[in-house]
């Protein structure tokens, strides 16, 4: 498949030079996992909660501030992605757990100190629809500026109920439908996340949930193949034979059906699942991302 939009290309031509997120972890918790919840968080979770590989472990020190660790952790981001990626410019990208899940006074707080860490191009919130109210909405759209953008990653996976409660997500079709509205009228660009291959999903499922997303045509989608990580209680499921993972060549069929149902220029800003090799349990020979994306292309 030839010609699809690079998310790498778009972002170095839209701001000129090549541009990275910085990913923070600020602490945030997840809803779906507090205790008190009997679900115990997705299906699919690890204990880490889509924290970025590059970040390792988490902080060590319980009394070290949010403060100087959200400094340490955008002065490491940056440096490394310099002397990696000789990037130039930097997006600030708050990715574990639930981005938003917090009070809004709060949240304010520790966006207006990341931010105030570096002139960064966009603000990203990763977060769960049951997360977004209408006062974090605004808050959100406050930090947009004619030289910075305000993108929020929306978890959806899949739009079919009968999924969503399988993977124990803790939310339905209508709590993302009244988020990405909140979001929209707002004027927040979103980008909407998907899992190919979730336990009980055929293909038609998954091009009902493309069908589902296209009818809201979200900025950009982040698309993931399934990861079993080890801890997880998929993982307990896949011991238990009850589930198998679609190779690269079903993921890439998933793929070229996503390409002809979202709307044309929505932003595809990811293909494939990032889990560190010590957590991944399956797939094991599933290529690498810089492979994969060779077999998208050709
Ligand atoms: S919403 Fe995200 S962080 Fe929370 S349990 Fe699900 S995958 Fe994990």
């Amino acid at each position: 498949m030839k010609g699809f939009p690079d998310y790498s290309a778009w972002l170095e031509s839209r701001y000129g030079a090549k541009t990275y997120r910085v990913s923070v972890d600020a602490g945030f918790s997840c809803p779906n996992r507090e205790a008190g919840r009997s679900r115990g968080g997705c299906s699919f979770c690890g204990s880490r909660g889509s924290r970025s590989p590059y970040l390792g472990a988490e902080e060590e020190d319980p009394a070290a501030g949010r403060n100087a660790s959200i400094a340490a952790q955008v002065a490491g981001g940056m440096a490394f992605l310099r002397r990696r990626y000789k990037a130039r410019q930097f997006l600030l990208y708050f990715q574990a757990f639930s981005g938003t899940h917090a009070p809004a006074a709060e949240l304010k707080a520790i966006y207006d100190y990341a931010l105030s860490l570096a002139d960064f191009r966009q603000l990203i919130v990763s977060t769960r629809p049951d997360c977004v109210d209408a006062e974090k909405a605004g808050l959100l759209a406050g930090y947009a500026r004619p030289d910075r953008d305000v993108w929020v990653e929306l978890g959806l996976q899949s739009a079919r109920e009968q999924t969503l409660t399988r993977i124990r997500r803790g939310h339905g079709r209508a709590e993302f439908e009244n988020a990405f509205r909140l979001l929209r009228e707002r004027g927040i660009k979103i980008a909407v996340h998907l899992v190919f291959g979730l336990p009980g999903e055929n293909t038609a499922d998954i091009e009902a949930s493309l069908e589902y997303l296209a009818g809201f045509a979200p900025e950009g989608v982040k698309i993931h193949n399934l990861h079993i990580v080890r801890g997880s209680a998929l993982y307990d499921e896949f011991l238990a034979g009850e589930l198998s993972l679609p190779c690269a060549a079903r993921h890439i069929q998933y793929i070229t059906r996503a390409f002809e149902i979202l709307p044309k220029g929505t932003l595809f800003m990811r293909f494939t699942c990032d889990t560190p090799a010590e957590l991944l349990a399956y797939p094991r020979r599933f290529p690498d991302k810089a492979r994969f994306l060779r077999m998208l292309r050709s």
